[in-house]
């Protein structure tokens, strides 16, 4: 505030004493060129009619002066050649000699008109004789008073309106500072409370005009949905890892205590027991493998592996380590390329995220079903689709598939031993690769799943 008030009322302050100091330096030149004029008139009239000699005309021409003088309120003096003063309309000099540099200037040299350091202005104009000569000067003066009175006057209305004016720039500026610094407190208050872990802090924006303050409110709200939504992505995963952990270690502790407490239990027992625990640290191992490469999937800093690499290989190889599985289900798999297509991509990783479309499509597919590659690619992109004639997804969990621990229906997946990760690394993965996935699904029908990859990296 204290600055908009320094930047508000300095320069208005000095415009008003600028104003004020060339009215005055106005006011003073145009006096000054009076004086001279009256000193020219008096003087002409003087040279013309001789006053240094012929009496009459002298008084008459006194009588002018006292006249002039008396009108115009300055002092008029004649001069003879050596100083001494002939005529004062004021009386009281006659007789006595005024040595003032006006006068010696307007005898030698020529007439001027001077303002002094006590603040009268003299005019001094030369008379001349009859043969051309310097015979003597008139000197009007005159003091300031009245100018330096009309100025004080001037610049005391004018102090009046500044002060007028420098209340209302202080009034604006208070109000001003108020407007812009007490949403940015609130919002600062907001945001200490925000980074002690309270996402649901909020801004109130209740102004509709918009503003710098209005947006950056808004962008403080946009951030904490989003903090929030991280926040709580965050517990749902991490409440999703111990409950996927739990089931498995549950029925690990329910099967080796039923061993442990019966007694005489029969060698058969034991191993289909066992077996069960085996499957079940299985499913463990396979959901913390699947967490690590997520996790090593987010971890950004760690660069891909890009590589040209023949895309119709890495497929083809895919489909041939997949296909047992097809065949313990009878389902047919066919792979079709449009042409050969490689492209700059981390060959592991790719390998594992179009593994597990495969493995998916495989999965979800009853018996005697059909699963069907593709390969494409244009100048740009390659494209790899896998469809099947599985069980489909419904339509409003199709935008959800992606979601870590994220199952269509349990019930119907458990069998199946998915650990709901396996979509997530895909993702993750083709997001790496700065391309896209998408998923087109009719319920009970079958599923394809689009993948566009770049074929160039901008590494
Ligand atoms: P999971 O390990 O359970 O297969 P994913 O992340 O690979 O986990 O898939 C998430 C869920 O999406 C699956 O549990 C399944 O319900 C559904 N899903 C994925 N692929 C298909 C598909 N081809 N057909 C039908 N449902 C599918």
């Amino acid at each position: 505030m204290g600055t908009y008030v320094v930047i508000g009322i300095v320069p208005l302050l000095l415009i008003a004493s600028t104003i004020l100091h060339s009215v005055q330096d106005y006011f003073i030149e145009e006096r000054k060129k009076e004086l001279l004029s009256q000193a020219n008139v008096i003087s002409g009239q003087i040279t013309s009619y001789d006053y240094m000699a012929d009496k009459e005309i002298r008084d008459t021409l006194e009588e002018t002066m006292l006249e002039m003088s008396q009108r115009h309120e300055f002092r008029v003096l004649v001069l003879d050649s050596s100083c001494f003063v002939v005529y004062d309309t004021g009386y009281s000099d006659v007789g006595k000699t005024v040595l003032i540099p006006e006068v010696i200037e307007a005898l030698e040299n020529k007439d001027i008109s001077r303002v002094q350091e006590n603040g009268m202005v003299y005019a001094a104009v030369s008379i001349y004789g009859s043969n051309n000569t310097r015979v003597g000067v008139v000197l009007v003066s005159d003091d300031l008073q009245d100018i330096s009175d009309t100025v004080s006057n001037i610049a005391k209305k004018g102090n009046l309106i500044l002060a007028g004016l420098a209340i209302i720039v202080i009034i604006v500026m208070v109000i001003i500072s108020q407007i812009f610094t007490e949403p940015i407190k609130k919002m600062i208050k907001v945001i200490q409370k925000m980074s002690e872990g309270y996402f649901e802090q909020r801004i109130q924006v209740r102004s509709q005009i918009h503003n710098e303050v209005v947006d950056l409110a808004l962008a403080c709200n946009q951030m904490a949905d989003q903090l929030e939504k991280v926040e709580s992505t965050r517990q749902q995963f991490v409440s999703n890892v111990s409950h996927e952990l739990k089931t498995p270690l549950s029925s690990i502790k329910v099967l080796s205590e039923s061993i442990l407490l019966q007694e005489g239990v029969p060698q058969e027992m034991y191993v289909e027991f066992l077996h069960d625990i085996n499957s079940e640290v299985d499913r463990m191992a396979a959901i913390i493998n699947d967490l690590l490469t997520l996790v090593k999937l987010d971890q950004k800093e760690i660069p891909l592996n890009f590589k040209e690499t023949d895309l119709s290989e890495m497929t083809e190889g895919i489909i041939k380590r997949l296909l047992p599985l097809a065949q313990a289900k009878n389902i047919q798999i066919n792979y079709d390329k449009t042409k050969e297509v490689s492209a700059m991509v981390d060959e592991m990783k790719l390998t594992l995220a179009v593994a597990n479309l495969v493995d998916n499509a495989i999965k979800y597919t009853p018996e005697n079903g059909k699963v069907q590659v593709n390969l494409d690619g244009d100048h740009q992109n390659a494209f790899i689709s896998v469809s099947d004639t599985g069980i489909g997804i419904p339509d409003d969990e199709v935008g959800r598939i992606f979601e870590r621990f994220y199952r269509v229906d349990k019930t119907r997946d458990r069998e199946t031993g998915g650990t709901g990760l396996g979509l997530s690394i895909t993702h993750s993965t083709i997001m790496m690769h700065n391309g896209s996935i998408k998923v087109h699904s009719k319920d009970d029908e079958g599923t394809t799943i689009l993948v566009r990859i770049p074929l160039r990296q901008n590494i």
